[in-house]
């Protein structure tokens, strides 16, 4: 590796992926002042992205969180497009925010590493997949680290720094600043899978989704008993709704095959609901209703 950025010369960067988490990226990245491209695979999931960073900032204004010419400026610094290579021309910080799928995700930073200079930061926001295994697809594995942020990513405090085997903890040191900067909390942790933070988080979920499927309380009551029992601020299965129970199958099965462990197997109720649609707030129906980011509590 040539040389490491420090926080403050990173000025342009880039988000693969405009879903649920890339857009909440680009927006904290954007309103931290740094020039953001927004990437993903065809325009209309571009524009939907930039349309729901648009309601966020909105939201934000309404609730004296920042002004009206900080979103102005917020805006400014966007770029959005389904053209990749243009997104990554430049770049100091690329984070991909694709489908938590190895193979895609490696196809994505071999393409990356074509494009991008050779002391860019490469960072994946993986909720569990190996950061060693998704370095491999880069040619420089030392500038590239898990950067995991918490959905929605402009609201929640913590950034899990996940360091490879392979990182420089150079790289690690300017992300802490970074992340300092984006208004974050970080904590570095080593890759193993699921990390600190969805490890255990996955294994809530799904032990609250079993006691669902056994009977055991109703969705709301189960949450309930974490929220006011125990001082979390959501339930686990308004959690996995937010998270999305897809995107939670899919953490499950490979938590499941890489720590051995039968208990991260996705329970029934979970593949049933994914096949019927039922996919949690992006859907509006998952274990509640949804009407936009609120659940409905009959
Ligand atoms: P999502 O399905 O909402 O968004 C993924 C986006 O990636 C989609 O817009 C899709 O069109 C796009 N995409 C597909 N192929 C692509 C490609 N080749 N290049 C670039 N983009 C591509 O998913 P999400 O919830 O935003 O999750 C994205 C990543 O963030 C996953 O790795 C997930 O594990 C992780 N994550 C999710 C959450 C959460 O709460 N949803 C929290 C933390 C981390």
């Amino acid at each position: 590796m040539r040389q490491v950025c420090t926080a403050d010369e990173i000025r342009t960067a880039t988000v693969l992926g405009a879903g649920a988490m890339g857009a909440g990226i680009a927006q904290v990245l954007a309103q931290a002042g740094i020039e953001t491209r927004l990437f993903d695979i065809n325009d209309e999931v571009v524009k939907k992205g930039l349309e729901s960073i648009a309601t966020m900032l909105a939201k934000g204004v309404e609730r004296g969180k920042l002004t009206a010419d900080d979103m102005t400026a917020t805006v400014g610094r966007l770029t959005a497009t389904s053209d990749m290579t243009a997104s990554l021309e430049g770049s100091d910080l690329v984070i991909e925010a694709a489908p938590e799928k190895l193979e895609l995700k490696q196809q994505i930073f071999a393409d990356v590493a074509k494009v991008v200079s050779a002391d860019a930061i490469v960072a994946s926001n993986t909720s569990s997949i190996s950061i060693a295994a998704l370095a491999e697809a880069d040619t420089n594995p030392e500038r590239f680290l898990g950067l995991h942020f918490f959905n929605p990513p402009p609201l929640m405090p913590l950034l899990e720094i996940v360091h490879g085997p392979k990182t420089n903890p150079a790289v690690v040191a300017t992300c802490k600043e970074l992340a300092h900067l984006w208004g974050k909390e970080p904590i570095v942790v080593k890759d193993s899978p699921g990390f600190a933070s969805s490890r255990l988080g996955v294994a809530i979920g799904l032990e609250a989704i079993r006691m669902l499927e056994e009977g055991i309380a109703s969705a709301a009551d189960i949450d309930k008993a974490m929220e006011l029992g125990y001082r979390h601020p959501m339930g686990p299965l308004k959690l996995t709704d937010m998270i999305g129970i897809d995107v939670r199958v899919h953490i499950a099965e490979y938590l499941a095959s890489k720590l051995g462990d039968a208990r991260f197997a996705p329970p029934a109720l979970m593949r049933q609901m994914v096949a019927e649609g039922k996919l949690g707030m992006k859907t509006g129906q998952g274990f509640y209703k949804w009407n936009g980011r609120k659940p409905v509590l009959e």
